[in-house]
């Protein structure tokens, strides 16, 4: 969906949409496997640049829902994440405020971004609030056992043979010495 400043110069754009896996592109450590789904408004923000000059920002806030699988960080098992992120951003046209500091923030808790030309692509947005949104990592169950950093093998399924506790050799000796004092 392309929110475009003509529209908006017109009046709000309220927007509700459904976004299905694989338009946005989240790279591989994510899988989305529900639609996304996001309501909210964009609306145009005018600021005045000097005296005459009039900026056209673009806000927009919203939130998001989405269902994500990704990789348990011990076992590596697929793990599945509800996500649900709030924003309020504002985008200014591209190179507005290139070698400008003086700039007063409209909306003092709005994050600003930029945009090129005619508007934004709701789409861009998102992708950029998930990505900031999903969790770092993710485990299965609070107590999974991870994989054998030897074998391999999946401890939540099965134990294996190096898991075994190594004794430690000074402690044979001392065994040694008190089974031959014990004859
Ligand atoms: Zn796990
Ligand atoms: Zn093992």
């Amino acid at each position: 969906m392309f929110i475009e400043i003509q529209e908006l110069e017109q009046h709000p754009i309220d927007f509700e949409e459904e976004i299905g896996p694989d338009v946005l592109d989240l790279g591989e450590d994510f899988r989305q496997i529900a639609p996304l789904h996001t309501a909210g408004r964009a609306q145009l923000v005018e600021e005045q640049h000097g005296k005459h000059k009039i900026v056209k920002d673009i806000r927009v806030d919203g939130s998001l829902n989405m269902r994500v699988e990704l990789a348990c960080a011990r076992c590596l098992e697929p793990v599945i994440q509800d996500v649900s992120h709030k924003f309020d951003l504002l985008y200014r046209p591209q190179g507005t405020d290139a070698g400008r500091e003086e700039l007063s923030v409209t909306s003092a808790e709005a994050e600003v971004s930029y945009y090129q030309g005619e508007g934004l692509l709701l789409e861009d947005v998102l992708r950029e609030q998930v990505l900031l949104a999903l969790p770092l990592k993710a485990i299965c169950r609070d107590d999974c056992k991870g994989l054998c950093p030897h074998c391999g093998k999946n401890l939540n399924v099965e134990q294996c043979a190096c898991a075994e506790p190594v004794e430690d050799p000074r402690w044979l000796a001392l065994k040694d010495i008190r089974e031959k004092l014990n004859n």
